[in-house]
C-alpha cells in the first residue's frame, strides 16, 4: 500500500466525478506521457470504457474528460469555464491536439467506445487505450483504472507512492493510530502534522491546508449566488442561491438556523459539481459538499472557532480519510454511496470532533458512527447524473456527520463498535451489494425515477 498524504485526500479538482471525471482525465494524460516518450509516430487513438464506468460514464461527463486529459489538460489546473469551447472545437472539427504527440483525426462517436459487456479485471472502472499507427498497428496499449477519489492506476502495477519516504508514525486501522498517539501522548491533529512533516515543512502544510478551506469556502460562494439549470437531461434547478436569499431575509432566528446554513453549504458545494465547476475533492466529488459544509458550520456557529480548528479539522479528517482507502474503498462503484457520503460523514464527525478538541477516543467514536449509519447506503444516480440524490444527500451526510460529533463529545471516548470494525463492515457490505446499486444507474431511484 503507498504511502497516502491528507494532501492526496483533498485535491482541488474539478466537477462532477472523481472517479468518472478526474480520474479518466488524469489516465488519459499520463497515457499521452507515454506515447510522447514512446516516440512513436500516431494516426489514431481508440478509447475504450468499462463496468461503471461505460454504464454512468456518459452523465458523468467520463468522455468529455478523456478528451481533456488527451489534450494535455489536468483536474487541478482546468480552467471549468475554457472546456466548452475546448470540446466545441474537437467535436467539429473532427480534430484532436494530442498532448505531446501532435494534431490527429478523432471522433467521440467511434474513437470512444462504452464497452457494456466486458470488466476489465482490476476494477470496474477500467479504460483500455489504444493508439495505432497509419498502417492500424497497434504502438501501444494500456490499460488504466479510476479508483475512486481521483485515484488512478496502471495495468496490475501497484497504486504509485505520491510521497517517498516512510512517515515516523506509519498507522493503517484506527486502533494503530490511537496506540500510537497515546504511546508519544500526541493528539491524532498532532501525530498526523508530524507524519506530514516527514514530506514537507510546517509552513507549506499550513498554507497547503489553508489553500484547501479558502478552494471550499470560493466553492460554496460561488454555489451561493449562481441560479440557472444544472447540465443534463432532468434540467434540474439550482436551489442554493434561492435557499440562501430566504435565509438572509430570515427576521427572526429560529432554533433550526444552524441546519438550515449546513443545508444550503452543502447544496451549494454539490450544485457547482453538477455544473463542473471547481471543487475540493473531499474524499470524492460526489461528496464533496459535507466537509465543507461542516467546517463552515464550525466557522460560523462553534465559539472561538479559528484556523488553528480549522487546520486540526482537515489534518484529521485526512487521517480518518487514509483509513477507508487502505482497508476499503471510497470508490462508490465498488462500496456504493456508503463509500463516498458514508466515509465523507465519518470523516467530517472526527474532524469537528478534533476541531472542538475533543479527545482521541472521542475523534474514533465519531468516525465510528459517522459511519454506522450510512452503511448499506447504495449507489443509484438518477439519469447517471451526480445531481438526484447525490446533492441532498450530501446536506444529509453533513447534518448527520454534525450529529454523529455531538454524540461522541457528549460521552468519554468509550463504545461497543471500534471505527476498524464498522470500515470492515462497509467493505463487507459494499462486496455483497448488487451491482446494480454501485454507479450503475441500473437500480434504485434510477430505475424508478423518470428522467425527464
Ligand atoms: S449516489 Fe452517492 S456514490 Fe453515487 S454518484 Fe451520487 S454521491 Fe456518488
Amino acid at each position: 500500500m503507498p504511502t497516502i498524504s491528507v494532501f492526496d485526500i483533498f485535491k482541488i479538482g474539478v466537477g462532477p466525478s472523481s472517479s468518472h471525471t478526474v480520474g479518466p482525465m488524469k489516465s488519459a494524460r499520463a497515457f499521452t506521457v507515454q506515447l510522447a516518450e514512446s516516440g512513436a509516430a500516431v494516426d489514431k487513438i481508440q478509447v475504450t470504457l468499462h463496468g461503471s464506468l461505460a454504464y454512468t460514464g456518459k452523465g458523468h461527463g467520463t468522455d468529455s474528460a478523456i478528451i481533456l486529459g488527451l489534450m494535455g489538460c489536468e483536474p487541478e489546473t482546468l480552467d471549468p469555464d475554457a472546456v466548452d469551447d475546448m470540446l466545441r472545437a474537437v467535436h467539429s472539427s473532427g480534430r484532436l491536439n494530442v498532448s505531446g504527440v501532435g494534431d490527429i483525426s478523432f471522433s467521440a462517436a467511434t474513437d470512444l467506445v462504452f464497452d457494456y459487456a466486458e470488466e476489465l479485471p482490476r476494477h470496474t472502472n477500467g479504460m483500455r487505450f489504444i493508439a495505432s499507427n497509419s498502417d492500424g498497428q497497434h504502438v501501444l496499449s494500456e490499460d488504466y483504472y479510476s479508483l475512486g477519489g481521483g485515484f488512478v492506476a496502471r495495468g496490475d502495477e501497484p497504486e504509485s507512492a505520491s510521497q517517498s519516504g516512510e512517515p515516523p508514525y506509519p498507522f493503517t486501522s484506527g486502533a494503530e493510530l490511537l496506540a500510537m498517539a497515546d504511546q508519544d501522548s500526541l493528539t491524532i491533529a498532532e501525530l498526523v502534522e508530524l507524519n506530514e512533516r516527514q514530506w514537507r515543512s510546517k509552513d507549506e502544510i499550513r498554507l497547503r491546508l489553508m489553500n484547501i478551506w479558502s478552494a471550499m469556502q470560493a466553492c460554496v460562494e460561488r454555489g451561493l449566488r449562481t441560479e440557472g439549470v444544472l447540465p443534463g437531461q432532468m434540467a434540474v434547478t439550482r436551489r442554493a442561491a434561492k435557499l440562501h436569499r430566504k435565509m438572509l431575509d430570515r427576521e427572526e432566528p429560529t432554533v433550526l438556523d444552524a441546519m438550515d446554513w449546513v443545508n444550503v453549504y452543502a447544496i451549494a458545494v454539490n450544485e457547482e459539481n453538477a455544473a463542473g465547476g471547481r471543487v475540493v475533492t473531499s474524499p470524492t466529488n460526489g461528496a464533496a459538499g459535507i466537509i465543507p459544509a461542516v467546517l463552515h458550520y464550525y466557522s460560523r456557529f462553534v465559539r472561538k472557532a479559528d484556523d488553528e480548528g480549522i487546520m486540526r479539522f482537515l489534518l484529521v479528517a485526512g487521517a480518518i480519510g487514509t483509513l477507508y482507502k487502505i482497508n476499503a474503498s471510497i470508490s462508490g462503484a465498488e462500496m456504493g454511496c456508503q463509500g463516498e457520503v458514508g466515509v465523507a460523514c465519518s470523516m467530517a464527525a472526527a474532524g469537528l470532533v478534533a476541531a472542538k478538541n475533543g479527545t482521541n477516543s472521542q475523534i474514533e467514536n465519531a468516525a465510528e458512527i459517522g459511519m454506522e449509519h450510512n452503511l448499506g447506503l447504495t449507489c443509484d444516480p438518477v439519469g447517471g447524473l451526480v445531481q438526484i440524490p447525490c446533492i441532498e444527500r450530501n446536506a444529509m451526510g453533513a447534518v448527520k456527520a454534525i450529529n454523529a460529533a455531538r454524540l461522541a463529545m457528549h460521552g468519554d471516548g468509550s463504545h461497543k463498535v471500534t471505527l476498524d470494525q464498522v470500515i470492515s463492515t462497509m467493505r463487507q457490505t459494499g462486496l455483497d451489494m448488487s451491482t446494480r446499486y454501485k454507479e450503475t444507474s441500473e437500480g434504485g431511484l434510477a430505475v424508478n425515477v423518470p428522467e425527464c
